[in-house]
């Protein structure tokens, strides 16, 4: 895997085993059209935003593609095709939408544009963690809100595998205090961009191939982009070897999106194992990202120093998210109803995951 072959990213699939009540008068909808198409051969043109086979995001979606075809008897057939092959990397939203294509695997917030909610479905920074946004989304209300939101677009939205913890980014000087990042330009996308601004930093967006040419020449001081596991194939480490711990992607979702109006015409068994393909897709996502990362990170090169923000810099990024959340609920309605949604949901999680997860981390030491 080539630095330039690279891409960010996050999104969140779906399934329809653990949905509730809420999902239930949605899937009757369906079974008197799926009938008609009972046995029928289908084939799909799924795009990605990543390079072919690209590590553990690439290589995910083409095992769910295997999947479909395994579990239908060969009468699903999903064609994934690299970024770049049928439409560009960030036009697959369009592509979809239009029906141009039947299919995309990519990150909710690269369409911030689109819709400002997008970016929660996308994960929150210093918020919640991959299993607790699925929760979320599943249980909590996110998975409604978010179909209804892309419905605008024709576009039905799963759950397409999700990172894990990512790190706070390399940095090429250490950060003692906030002063430090005055001026500092760094690559960061997202609601953490938004941040990283209000505390000082100059965030820039950067295609995957300039990111480690840009830091080696100077160009820009800091970047961030998913943990070890990518991170190293990257060689950031050579120009920038301060290694910050994470806090602006805790948990980011990546989405396995479809053509509403395509999703619609599919058999229900075709729906029914889509959705199962892509919740084994998601966990099993999870799962190579938290061992793959942990393999990296034991073999992180020598000059590599792992460091913490300061308390200075969360204190300010934590008062700063609360005014990009105030002002980006002002400018967008559909922003301010999604984000009631997430902090019902961190409200009714917390006091549970404090007594459950949290103590017992600090327990177990
Ligand atoms: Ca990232």
């Amino acid at each position: 895997m080539k630095r330039r072959e690279f891409i960010a990213t996050t999104a969140l699939g779906a399934s329809a085993l653990a949905l509730g009540g809420c999902h239930r008068a949605e899937d009757q909808t369906k079974t008197a059209t799926s009938s008609t198409n009972r046995g029928k051969k289908v084939t799909l043109k799924l795009a990605t935003s990543w390079p072919a086979h690209f590590p553990i995001m690439g290589t995910g979606v083409d095992a769910f593609a295997a999947r479909c075809l395994e579990l239908s008897g060969g009468s699903l057939e999903i064609k994934v095709y690299a970024k770049d092959i049928l439409v560009p990397a960030l036009q697959v939203f369009d592509a979809t939408s239009a029906g141009q294509i039947d299919a995309f695997h990519s990150g909710v917030y690269y369409w911030k544009g689109k819709n400002p909610a997008f970016s929660i479905f996308g994960g929150m920074p210093l918020g919640l963690v991959s299993e607790e946004m699925i929760t979320w989304m599943k249980f909590g209300g996110g998975y409604a809100l978010w179909r209804e939101l892309y419905g605008t677009f024709n576009l039905y939205p799963l759950i397409g595998g999700t990172t894990g913890p990512q790190m706070g980014g390399w940095f090429k000087k250490e950060i003692n205090t906030l002063a430090d990042l005055q001026g500092l330009k760094m690559r960061i996308p997202g609601l953490g961009g938004e941040i990283m601004k209000k505390l000082g930093v100059n965030p820039v967006l950067l295609p995957a191939g300039e990111i480690f040419t840009s830091l080696e020449r100077g160009t820009i001081d800091a970047t961030e982009w998913v943990g070890p596991a990518l991170d190293n194939m990257m060689g950031f480490a050579k120009a920038a070897p301060y290694y910050y711990t994470g806090w602006h992607e805790p948990g980011s979702i990546l989405e396995l999106t479809f053509n509403k109006a395509k999703w619609e015409s599919l058999s229900s068994e075709h729906q029914a194992i889509i959705t199962a393909a892509s919740e084994e897709m998601t966990t099993n996502m999870l799962q190579a990202f938290r061992y793959e990362n942990a393999k990296a990170f034991a073999a992180l090169p020598k000059e590599v120093q792992i460091k913490t923000f300061p308390k200075e810099v969360m204190d300010a990024a934590k008062l700063a998210l609360t005014e990009v959340l105030k002002e980006e609920s002002a400018k967008s309605g559909d922003f301010k109803r999604v984000l009631a949604s997430y902090e019902a949901f961190v409200a009714l999680n917390k006091p549970w995951d404090d007594i459950s997860t949290k103590n017992f981390l600090e327990i177990r030491g």
